[in-house]
């Protein structure tokens, strides 16, 4: 019989950052056929026609397979020669071959049961011992089918132990004299002159710190899964931007988008510049002028993108003649 089986792998994958304290472990499971029963199985029926019991214990059994004489273990030899088959009745035998998975390679099998009495003398004496062979012409239909992988993700509590600093009670093993009774476990008070036990240090005069290992939780834990990649890949874009002051003469800084910062452009208005922005930030142009600054995106009022910026400069106090001031 030829079953589809599934072949089930465990591996351990990136953590979900929404479930902390949690391992991730991807299952694959692969489907494959394969045979079963996993053994060559040969039925072998005998029958006793005699009037005497029949013992089947000195009989040899074997297989020939591939040009090469396999030989059965001697587990399967037992259960042949366990007990006689009674006069008149008939007997089955399933006797386990070689593996299964040796047949691709060999086309005809043979069985042979060597020494099979066959006639026995009115005293039990065997007369006749007779050698049985059965071929086999084994063919092979390759099967083929389309099956899909499938892929499941198990959380599992990420493996924990108990923390080797505190041994689990979460508290520093380190003792520090208790501050408030001052070491001694208990108190007079200054009212009624009576003794009372120190509720900060339970009477014992000592405190811990929390442990430092554990957090004063008390495990320590060895997660496996790893935290996924950044997968937020930032797209910048842009366009080339003339600046254009009055006067000329200004400092451009202008955003970086290798490092995200800032750079002072090397050269001075009116100088042309590549201007880069992404979704996520707004990154317009900053101009300087005589301790004057201002910041200009290359839009329009309306959102229009433009080729150009203009600041006039020279009242002392930057306008924005052309370009979408932001500060
Ligand atoms: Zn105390
Ligand atoms: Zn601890």
């Amino acid at each position: 019989i030829i079953e589809k089986k599934i072949k089930s792998e465990r591996k351990i994958t990136y953590c979900d950052p929404e479930m902390p304290g949690y391992d991730i472990y991807e299952v694959t499971n692969t489907p494959y056929f394969d045979a079963t029963p996993e053994k060559i199985q040969f039925k072998v029926s005998v029958k006793n026609n005699e009037f005497l019991p029949l013992k089947l214990s000195d009989v040899c059994y074997a297989v020939i397979l591939n040009r090469e004489h396999w030989s059965f273990i001697s587990g399967n030899l037992e259960k042949l020669n366990e007990g006689p088959i009674l006069s008149g009745f008939e007997k089955e035998f399933i006797i386990d071959g070689p593996d299964i998975h040796l047949l691709s390679d060999s086309r005809f099998v043979y069985l042979f049961l060597n020494g099979v009495p066959t006639s026995v003398d009115n005293v039990g004496n065997i007369t006749q011992k007779d050698n049985f062979e059965w071929y086999f012409d084994c063919s092979f239909v390759k099967m083929e089918s389309n099956e899909q992988i499938n892929y499941s993700y198990e959380p599992t509590p990420v493996y924990t132990e108990k923390c080797p600093n505190c041994n689990g009670t979460g508290l520093d093993p380190e003792t520090i004299e208790c501050e408030r009774c001052g070491g001694k476990g208990s108190f007079v008070n200054r009212f009624d002159g009576k003794t009372y036990k120190c509720p900060e240090c339970n009477g014992t005069g000592i405190v811990h710190d929390v442990c430092k290992t554990c957090n004063g939780t008390g495990v320590k834990s060895y997660p496996k899964s790893q935290m996924p990649p950044a997968t937020n890949i930032i797209t910048w874009s842009g366009w080339v931007v003339k600046v254009n002051t009055i006067p000329s003469g200004a400092t451009i800084k202008s955003m970086n988008s290798k490092t995200g910062q800032y750079d002072i452009q090397s050269c001075t208005t009116p100088c042309k510049i590549d201007w880069f922005c992404t979704d996520s930030i707004s990154c317009p142009i900053i101009v300087e002028y005589n301790g004057q600054s201002v910041q200009v995106l290359p839009y329009t009022a309306d959102g229009k993108e433009l080729s150009s910026i203009t600041i006039d400069f020279s009242s002392g106090k930057p306008i924005v003649k052309k370009g979408q001031k932001t500060n």
